[in-house]
Parts: C-alpha cells; sequence; structure tokens
C-alpha cells in the first residue's frame, strides 16, 4: 500500500506564503547576550523566523550539548523583543513538552534523531493533540523510505503542517561537502508528495561559509520551498559549526542576490524540447536493452565454457574507458561511472540467472 500523507498549508501566522521561507539563527543558543544580539541584527534585516539549537545532538561526546531549558527563556525574550517566531530542534517526548510550554512556533526532528523510527515514533506520541508546524530533517544516511518513514509517523500523529528540511546526507568519500546534497533524494520526495513544503539547509550541506550562497541558489533553482541558514553575531567564536555559520549582515548580503525563479507552466518551447528528451530516452532504452541481450549472449558462452560470470580486467577497463570519454564530452567522469556500476550489476544480475538456469 502506498502510505500518504494528510496535509494543510503550513499557514504559519504573520509568515507571507511566498518563496523562499527563511528559518535563520545560530547552530546553538549559547548565551542570552549571543542569542539576542544575534536575533536582533537578523530581525532587523527583515527575517522573520528564528531558529536556535537549545537541546544538541553531537556526534561525540564532550562537544556542547547545548544549553537545555536554561536556554529557553532566552528565545522568549526574542520573541517578545523582535516579534520573530521561534524554532527550534526537539529530539525526545521531554523537548516537545518543554518547548511547547515555551512557546516555540515550529519544532524540527534533527538528522541523527530522523534515523531512528523508536525516536520518531515517542516524538509523534508527544505530539498528538498539538497543531504546531513541524520540520522533518533528512537521516544522516541517504534514504527516502527512512525519511518518508518519519514524516508518516509525524502525520499520523495527527500534525498535518508538515514540512522536510533537506540539509545533505553523509558520505565516505567527503570532498567539497559537508554532508552531499545528493538532490535526487530531495526531489524523489517531491514527486511522492508534491505538496510537502522542503526547505534546504545550506549550512549543514556545505559545511563551509563560502558554500552557503552557491548551494541556495541552486535550491531555489530546483524549486525548492525555502532556506533554513545558521546566522550568529560572531561566527568564529560560535561554540558548535563554526565554520558554517555566517553574520547577519553576510545573510543579508547572500538572501538579496538570490534568483528566485517561478515555478511557471512549461511554455511552448520547453515542451518541444521535452518532446525531445522523451525521444531520446526511448532511444537509451533500446540500446540498453539491445546491451543487456547481448550481454545475456554473452552468459551462455561462459557458462558453455565453464567461465566465471565477473572478469575484473574487462570490468575495470569499461568503467575506465567510459568514464574518459565522459570527460571529453563534458560530463563528470563519476556519473559515468556510477551509470557504468548500474548497467554492469544489472547485466551480472541477468547472467548469473542464465548461468543457474
Ligand atoms: C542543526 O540544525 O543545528 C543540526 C544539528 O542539524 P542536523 O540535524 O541537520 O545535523
Ligand atoms: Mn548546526
Amino acid at each position: 500500500m502506498e502510505l500518504e500523507l494528510n496535509l494543510q498549508p503550513l499557514a504559519i501566522p504573520g509568515i507571507e506564503n511566498k518563496r523562499p521561507l527563511v528559518i535563520a539563527g545560530p547552530c546553538s543558543a549559547e548565551t542570552e547576550e549571543q542569542v539576542m544580539d544575534t536575533a536582533r541584527q537578523l530581525a532587523n534585516n527583515g527575517i522573520r523566523i528564528f531558529r536556535a539549537g537549545v537541546w544538541k545532538p553531537r556526534t561525540k561526546p564532550g562537544g556542547f550539548e547545548g544549553k537545555g531549558v536554561e536556554a529557553l527563556p532566552w528565545m522568549q525574550r526574542v520573541k517578545a523583543e523582535t516579534g520573530m517566531l521561534l524554532a527550534t530542534e526537539v529530539a525526545t517526548p521531554e523537548h516537545v513538552e518543554a518547548a511547547l510550554k515555551a512557546g516555540i512556533d515550529i519544532l524540527w526532528i534533527g538528522a541523527r534523531t530522523s534515523a531512528n523510527p523508536f525516536s520518531v515514533q515517542a516524538i509523534a506520541d508527544a505530539l498528538k493533540g498539538v497543531d504546531v508546524p513541524v520540520f522533518v530533517k533528512n537521516p544522516v544516511n541517504p534514504d527516502v523510505e527512512l525519511w518518508t518513514g518519519a514524516l508518516l509517523r509525524i502525520n499520523s500523529a495527527g500534525i498535518r503542517r508538515l514540512g522536510a528540511i533537506h540539509r545533505g546526507f553523509s558520505s565516505v568519500d567527503q570532498k567539497l561537502y559537508r554532508n552531499p546534497p545528493m538532490w535526487h533524494l530531495p526531489i524523489e520526495l517531491k514527486r511522492r508528495f508534491p505538496s510537502l513544503p522542503v526547505i534546504t539547509d545550506p549550512s549543514h550541506m556545505g559545511g563551509r561559509r563560502d558554500l552557503i550562497a552557491p548551494i541556495s541558489q541552486q535550491a531555489m533553482d530546483l524549486g525548492f520551498d525555502g532556506l533554513m541558514i545558521e546566522s550568529h553575531c560572531n561566527p568564529d567564536c560560535a561554540w558548535s559549526d563554526a565554520k558554517q555559520q555566517v553574520l547577519p549582515e553576510v545573510l543579508d548580503f547572500i538572501l538579496d542576490r538570490l534568483v528566485i525563479r517561478d515555478s511557471v507552466e512549461a511554455t511552448e518551447s520547453i515542451n518541444q524540447l521535452r518532446k525531445q528528451i522523451d525521444e531520446l530516452d526511448n532511444h537509451l532504452m533500446d540500446v540498453l536493452t539491445k546491451r543487456m541481450r547481448i550481454s545475456r549472449e554473452i552468459a551462455e558462452y561462459k557458462k558453455l565454457h565453464n567461465m566465471t560470470v565477473v572478469q575484473t580486467t574487462r570490468y575495470s577497463e569499461i568503467l575506465d574507458k567510459r568514464a574518459a570519454q565522459g570527460v571529453m564530452c563534458g560530463m563528470s567522469p563519476d556519473f559515468v561511472r556510477d551509470i557504468y556500476e548500474h548497467i554492469h550489476e544489472e547485466s551480472v544480475r541477468q547472467q548469473l540467472e542464465i548461468m543457474n538456469k
């Protein structure tokens, strides 16, 4: 059974329903001064939703784990003095209860928590009977099913004003990003739930100040609904995530320069181009089908001559040759290698079927 989300528009009081929805503030609430100083500057620049981590899930013990309930009155002061709405991360039923009691307007579930169905269910149970907007960050691992599951659990508790935050995924081969975006995953989430607002967190994705602007622009170009960005009055001295936080004035500069494209109906010329793409895709499928057929013929031969299915030298040769060819055609070698790895995997699956018949 395909599970569905039962959603209502976020309709956050006082927040205009237009792209991008912006949530900004420090990674952590550190001191009352830091919270107030950051909040005042953000509010002066027109930011309407203030984020700060009150409880911080840290990968290793010994880091700053958040001020906890002590920080909640500082958050309340932000609201009283600036009128901004408040957002914070919750990871346990106790956090939910304390945050709601303190008047936090928007809750989010962090990436380490959304990866754990027990924790998500406990939070969902604590949210029963409450009407508050909740955002679910993607789990640390690149798994749309797990992300969907977390959204379904919260939704089943009766939370209809639901959103997702795309913050990138853990990856073994860290290159440019702290958490590579893997855009196809939030795009798949949007495909499954077109009315689910999905916002992008370029701070945790990039892990570096200079990546916030380009990732934010990419998110807008891909049609995502908003941005959650970490901003701190003194980023270099932040107690958590110092490298990725930006001054409120830098955030203002970044937001000011974003080009927001409307997703309007496709025009005739786009439709023409899409027809060409469809034709090429048909062609691709044809070619792939033929390739698989030949690969099955090879399997018959291998079976007859008692040869193993995978011949690694041949496989490496294909990967290297096509990756190099891809580069000459303006494609990334990793992309071409990925494609060939998948094709090879299917080819091996089909060959094994024949060998074992
Ligand atoms: C955060 O938003 O500060 C945070 C801890 O993010 P994530 O759960 O995405 O790591
Ligand atoms: Mn952070």
